[in-house]
């Protein structure tokens, strides 16, 4: 059973949404695109990186040019957050396993579309354990802080492929809130 898979990175995004006939066998319980988790993703000239502000801190996923999951691995990271108040921070990013109760992306290296929230083998390889996708983190006490009003400068560095070092500034929307006529444009 082969498959010829020849994935461009903007077809898979746009080809997320519909049915891939190519993937047909496996189609049941898997996903072109990866599962997020509620940040901002980035895409830079070969990687993909989804943001996320919490009140712990920071966290970077790693995604490949095609929005598959990938590993930390070698790959770490500074980051430079200037917050509200005239706070700024300047952090480092180390890797981190996903902790207990944290959702859990299970996928397999190999085929993209081998994306799942459960444990489980790579049907494709042929029994392969997936892999546990994990992140980089930075501890930063952010709680109360409005992600919106947040600058966020990050610097990946040790990247697999072509691009070693990708630096980017996510933006962050506010969370889902009544939208209301307050005026209060500014706050010291
Ligand atoms: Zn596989």
């Amino acid at each position: 059973m082969r498959e010829s898979r020849r994935i461009h990175p903007r077809a898979l995004l746009i080809a997320a949404a519909c049915c891939g006939t190519a993937a047909a066998a496996a189609a049941a319980q898997t996903q072109a695109t990866a599962p997020l988790h509620g940040g901002t993703v980035t895409t830079t000239r070969a990687h993909a990186f989804e943001t996320v502000l919490a009140a712990d801190g920071l966290r970077v996923f790693l995604f490949t040019g095609e929005l598959a999951p990938a590993m930390v691995e070698k790959a770490r990271g500074t980051a430079h957050l200037a917050l509200p108040g005239g706070r700024s921070v300047e952090v480092a990013l180390a890797p981190r396993e996903p902790a207990e109760g944290e959702a859990i992306t299970y996928f397999c290296p190999m085929h993209a579309p081998i994306v799942q929230s459960e444990p489980g083998e790579c049907k494709i390889c042929g029994g392969m354990v997936l892999y546990e996708q994990d992140y980089l983190f930075a501890a930063v006490d952010l709680a109360g802080v409005d992600p919106a009003a947040v600058k966020a400068m990050v610097r990946i560095t040790g990247l697999r492929g072509a691009e070693k070092e990708a630096t980017f500034s996510p933006a962050f929307p506010t969370p889902a809130r009544k939208a209301g006529p307050e005026g209060t444009g500014k706050r010291n």
